[in-house]
């Protein structure tokens, strides 16, 4: 059984104060939830903030990035030993922003969520098409390729223990939502690219879907059989809308 998993992912958003208010709202907000999973995604500073006043909450921890190396000379980096150590539980990998700002490739990508899995951390690996490959008709190459690179060389049950993110890079904080019946397209295909890999446990991995999720979508995107969390940016930091996110409506199981 997939649990739905929503992941609030706060970019370069909250200084101090604000990140322990946000996270305290989330908490008082999340309470009450049954039958899904929550985390939080600060920035790196914040990290240790936010963790103790989520401490024992049902609200999970996330970090948005990390390097695949323990320790090392890597500048400005941060490894899956400190992440751990702070209290991580899950890592967003290969974010569209990484990739197109920072140089992430799939090879980098790769190497991260071999780390992240031997530190027990669970990497969420995002994948998704620019606006130019959506409208050249390339969406579902696209997305393979980046899957393939990613995943395909772990083993299945390496694989059982990832969460994918489909973030159609022309949806992510544009307000403009990827429809229910595209997003459910590719989180099939991706389900069925896992399948070929790692057989039935393709039917218990988490893929989320990412990119203007808002409090009025949400519950539409969630009826789509294939769709088992969202991860949110810009609604997450309104611990109002994202704990709405979180109670999105019908709840049900998913298999
Ligand atoms: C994101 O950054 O992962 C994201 C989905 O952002 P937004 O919700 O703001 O589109």
């Amino acid at each position: 059984m997939r649990i739905p998993l929503i992941v609030g992912n706060w970019k370069m958003h909250g200084l101090l104060a604000e990140a322990r208010a946000l996270a305290a709202a989330v908490r008082a907000g999340a309470e009450t939830l049954n039958g899904r999973e929550v985390a939080v995604a600060p920035p790196f500073t914040a990290l240790a903030a936010v963790r103790e006043v989520l401490q024992d909450s049902a609200v999970a921890l996330a970090a948005q990035n990390m390097h695949w190396e323990e320790r090392g000379a890597f500048t400005g980096e941060v490894s899956p030993l400190m992440l751990r150590e702070v209290g991580c539980q899950f890592v967003i990998l290969g974010h569209s922003e990484r990739r197109q700002y920072f140089g992430e490739t799939d090879a980098m990508v790769e190497q991260k969520v071999r780390s992240a899995l031997a530190h027990e951390l669970v990497p969420i690996v995002c994948v998704g098409e620019t606006l130019k490959e959506r409208e050249s008709g390339q969406t579902l190459e696209v997305v393979t390729t980046q899957v393939r690179r990613a995943l395909l060389a772990l083993e299945a049950a390496a694989i059982r223990r990832v969460v994918v993110a489909y973030e159609p890079v022309w949806a992510i904080g544009t307000g403009r939502v990827a429809t229910p019946q595209q997003a459910q397209e590719v989180h099939r295909w991706i389900r069925n690219l896992l399948r070929e890999k790692a057989g039935e446990v393709a039917a218990e991995v988490r893929i989320l879907y990412g990119g203007s999720v808002k409090p009025d979508n949400i519950d539409d995107l969630m009826k789509e059989p294939d769709i088992d969390g969202v991860l949110v940016g810009g609604a997450s930091l309104d611990a109002q809308a994202f704990v709405r996110i979180a109670r999105f409506s019908p709840a049900r199981e998913r298999e």
